[in-house]
């Protein structure tokens, strides 16, 4: 396919408004879908659209050959909204290309990076008539909107959809032309609470001092999950925490992203976080306990005598392996109830769970995969990093299909995924490329797994 043909096709994705959480764009969604379906079918897969309670899963297999590993490719069409628009340069769904970078809305996230997997399949079917492994390209609309149906599909699809390892390229490279291998990621638990004292706002000239202040109470609450180290002080918290290995250390000191360059992408005027870590292992591989939100009484301008009636705030926290979701949500609702005076009343809603994601990078698909980023990027060694971030689907490949995930991210760190201005450089299309090709081909001579 000429270079003006994989652009032309590539903008034709990127009309799509396929945002997957307003329903005003319900009809662009299901056109994307079956654009996405119509590409695979013309590419040479046996492609099937599944219909969901929400939006379609399109399913692409290539030839079949007994013996040989199964990858499944996962990847999204759904995409963001793109509010606010006044700060985009140009229609997030009229995709132009300027200075080599492509913007538009899916740019990055997802719809480059899958289309370069397709692209790279495309490549080796008309060269070849064949592919190297049996391959399943499994791609959602529902990604954006935390995957409601995914799981369920799975279950229902098991067998059919059954592999040896799942590759996703929907994350970000370490830095320009830096080859990068992601094999670990936190796990999350949220929980919000709220703090209730009288049965309404109060004069608190009339009774402060005689009745407990709810946002005092809660304060004192948030100010308890840390101590003076920023080390979280809930019983139980770390026990299950796999410590950071002398490798893992030793590597992300060398890694193109060190302590500035989070400085300058914060714009905080210093960094900190608990005591005895790096920045980097801070965020990849260590538990946190975070406040989202927090609010009581008035806020409005000028001032208000009032004692509030309530104070609200929502947490987070991030889990890194072996921390369990379910018993870091007792431990923390436990703290919550057990350390709110009598004066009050504390409610604790939990909220969602995701589990923390950990493989060994050197071990069988993990080493195919750093070969093929070898081979991409010659005289490279990938970086190997973990996320801070969740992504709960690839506990749920784990669990269901029972298959690692494979993670290479081909955006750049600065790409504005979810942000205005949401960009793609258009050299990274033939690099997925190029990536799919070489990975497919190291995962077929590592063989099935064991
Ligand atoms: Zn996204």
């Amino acid at each position: 396919m000429s270079a003006d043909v994989v652009l032309s096709q590539f903008f034709d994705f990127l009309r799509f408004s396929s945002i997957s959480t307003d329903s005003t764009h319900q009809a662009q969604v299901l056109e994307c879908a079956e654009w996405v379906k119509q590409k695979l079918t013309s590419i040479g897969l046996e492609a099937s659209r599944h219909e969901t309670p929400g939006h379609p899963i399109i399913i692409g297999r290539g030839p079949w050959k007994k013996g040989r590993p199964t990858v499944l490719i996962y990847g999204h069409y759904d995409v963001q909204p793109v509010d606010p628009i006044s700060l985009w340069h140009r229609a997030p769904f009229n995709p132009g290309i300027q200075d080599g970078m492509v913007t538009a809305r899916g740019a990055s996230d997802n719809k480059g990076q899958i289309f370069a997997h397709i692209l790279g399949v495309e490549q080796a079917l008309k060269e070849k008539g064949d592919l190297p492994v049996n391959l399943i390209m499994l791609i959602e609309g529902e990604e954006e909107i935390g995957s409601p149906n995914l799981a369920p599909f799975l279950h229902a699809h098991r067998e059919e959809l059954a592999c040896d390892v799942v590759a996703i390229s929907d994350s970000a490279m370490i830095a320009p032309n830096h080859p990068t291998f992601t094999y670990g990621l936190r796990g999350l638990v949220a929980v919000e609470v709220t703090v209730t004292g009288p049965d309404h706002d109060l004069h608190s000239g009339v009774f402060g001092g005689a009745v407990e202040n709810p946002a005092t109470v809660l304060a004192r609450l948030i100010a308890g999950l840390h101590d003076r180290n920023l080390k979280v002080k809930l019983d139980g918290f770390y026990a299950d925490v796999k410590p950071l290995q002398a490798w893992e250390r030793k590597a992300w000191k060398r890694l193109p992203l060190q302590e500035r360059a989070l400085l300058k992408m914060t714009g905080s005027p210093a960094l900190r976080g608990e005591k005895g870590f790096t920045a980097l292992e801070r965020i990849w591989a260590w538990p946190t306990a975070e406040v989202n939100g927090i609010g009581s009484g008035y806020q409005g301008e000028g001032t208000k005598t009032v004692l509030p009636s309530t104070a609200m705030a929502k947490f987070t926290f991030r889990l890194v392996p072996d921390q369990d979701p379910a018993k870091i949500s007792r431990i923390v609702q436990a703290y919550f109830k057990k350390n709110a005076p009598p004066s009050v009343k504390v409610t604790v809603t939990p909220g969602h769970c995701g589990e923390p994601y950990l493989v060994d990078p050197n071990a069988g698909f993990g080493a195919a995969a750093q070969k093929a980023l070898g081979r991409l990027f010659p005289g490279k060694k990938p970086a190997l990093i973990r996320e801070g971030g969740t992504i709960p689907i690839v506990a749920e490949f784990k669990s269901i299909l029972k298959a690692d995930t494979l993670l290479l991210g081909l955006c750049l760190p600065d790409c504005n995924a979810h942000s205005p201005n949401e960009t793609f450089p258009i050299s990274h299309l033939n690099l997925g490329a190029n990536l799919n090709r070489y990975l497919l081909e190291e995962i077929a001579a590592a063989g099935r797994k064991k």
